[in-house]
């Protein structure tokens, strides 16, 4: 028995077979962190940096705030970007 482990050591790419639990670990972590991003797209996400941002600031919006609309202030938590947004608290659920 030992004898055929000594011979597959001499078959080139046999130590590349044996390696590949490890490989497969390796792809099956960068999948699930792959499938973890769609998520966090949908978090707001800052466009310069990719960062995630943060709801900073609510006021009712300087133009259809009489009709119940809101301006939301947006920061990123990693660089100076802000942005703002209007949101229609009743279209949210
Ligand atoms: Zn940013």
């Amino acid at each position: 028995m030992s004898d055929i482990l000594k011979v597959l050591e001499q078959v080139p790419g046999w130590k590349a077979i044996m390696g590949l639990p490890k490989r497969l670990k390796e792809l099956e972590d960068r999948v699930a962190a792959l499938e973890g991003k769609p998520a966090a797209k949908a978090a707001e996400a800052c466009p310069l940096c990719e960062a995630p941002m943060k709801v900073t600031r609510v006021e009712d919006d300087p133009v259809f705030g009489v009709m119940g609309l809101k301006e939301h202030t947006l920061s990123c938590t990693a660089c100076p970007h802000t942005e703002t947004r209007q949101v229609d608290p009743k279209k949210q659920r």
